[in-house]
């Protein structure tokens, strides 16, 4: 039986969270003396719930989820570094990351001083099974993040190896999910039920366009959303941010819309980029962005910016690579225009 607490921090395992106002009423009142707000109504001067019922309620039908499963953050980088905080003692216990991968998982480690243990991905950006077999079996390892569709180079990973990880680690298995919503694959979360160490993230930041409201989410079984919520601090998503995001869940047909948009650029950038004959390589993408490598990758990088476009330049963790945004048709023409006329 895999049972979170027992894989906590002892301190996590033996907090007493901090009970805020709002935690110890939270009935119909009329009058609110409780938390040392201002009385004087502006729409903003009262505490946000501190649970986001709404929010989570409406998260949970869109998701087919229950609210238990939900934690939200603000942005996934904090549910990141929540599980870091959670279930890795510092200068003990360790995270695995597979590179090249999102830089957060391995930043929140060293802010807590809890090592990294790295096994690259293959050529492909698949999972080296093989290699990482043996620290699945490392004790010391807490938690391994899976980044599917990976950052920055965009392709899925496959199920079967997600599921093998699933079956082997002992420890609790991340599922990054922030592209998703581009890629033609089922959420993880689907198997949330099947596995009690699966912890799966999306965000608002990237598909739905809310990258400003920072809101993300952690859906996973309701003994680890337990332990966040233990840990979290107590007013952690803004009343802007809950409002906002609510209205924006009624306009999932322009989001779909808008994902459509971004998927059928992304195909004609990527024919562009194969008639630039500077262009060495272009990598499959599930996500909203292109990984390419190029000849001079630096010089064309400096080149973009003197032209007011800015890309990232990934040279450093994939040679000669630079990963590449779909933005708006206009956007994209004005890209393609300077990769070709050079
Ligand atoms: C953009 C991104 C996120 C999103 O982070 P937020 O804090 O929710 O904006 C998470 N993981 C990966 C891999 C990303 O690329």
């Amino acid at each position: 039986m895999f049972d979170p607490e027992t894989l906590a921090r002892p301190n996590v395992r033996n907090l007493k969270p901090y009970a805020s106002a709002r935690d110890e009423f939270s009935g119909d009142a009329q009058i609110w003396l409780d938390a040392n707000e201002s009385p004087f109504e502006n729409g903003l001067n009262r505490y946000p719930d501190p649970h986001q019922r709404e929010l989570k309620a409406a998260i949970a039908k869109l998701k087919s989820v229950s609210p238990e499963q939900i934690f939200l953050g603000n942005g996934s980088d904090e549910a990141i570094d929540l599980l870091v905080r959670a279930f890795c003692e510092p200068r003990q216990d360790a995270i695995i990351t597979l590179p090249p991968t999102y830089g957060m998982y391995g930043v929140c480690a060293a802010i807590n001083d809890v090592e990294t243990i790295e096994v690259p991905l293959t050529p492909d950006f698949q999972i080296d099974m093989p290699s990482l077999l043996p620290e699945l079996l490392n004790d010391q390892a807490k938690l391994i993040f899976l980044c599917s569709p990976n950052n920055p180079s965009g392709n899925l990973l496959r199920s079967e190896d997600i599921l093998q990880v699933l079956e082997l680690f002992q420890g609790i298995v991340v599922v990054d999910e922030a592209y998703i919503d581009f890629a033609e694959a089922e959420s993880s979360t689907r198997i949330l039920d099947e596995f009690p160490n699966l912890v799966v993230l999306q965000t608002f930041s990237k598909a739905w366009g809310m990258a400003g409201l920072r809101l993300g989410m952690a859906f996973a079984n309701r003994d680890i959303i337990r332990i966040l919520n233990r840990i979290k601090p107590p007013y952690n998503i803004n009343t802007l941010t809950q409002k906002a995001v609510l209205e924006n869940l009624t306009k999932q047909k322009s989001v779909t819309e808008n994902i459509a948009k971004i998927v059928s650029e992304k195909y004609r950038l990527i024919e562009a980029l194969k008639q630039k004959p500077g262009c060495l390589e272009i990598f499959p993408s599930d996500a909203n962005f292109v990984l390419a490598r190029f000849q001079n990758a630096d010089g064309l990088y400096k080149r973009l910016c003197a032209k007011g476009i800015v890309v990232r330049n990934r040279s450093g963790v994939v040679p000669d690579a630079l990963r590449i945004t779909v933005g708006t048709k206009r956007e994209n023409e004005n890209l393609m225009n300077c990769l070709i006329r050079k």
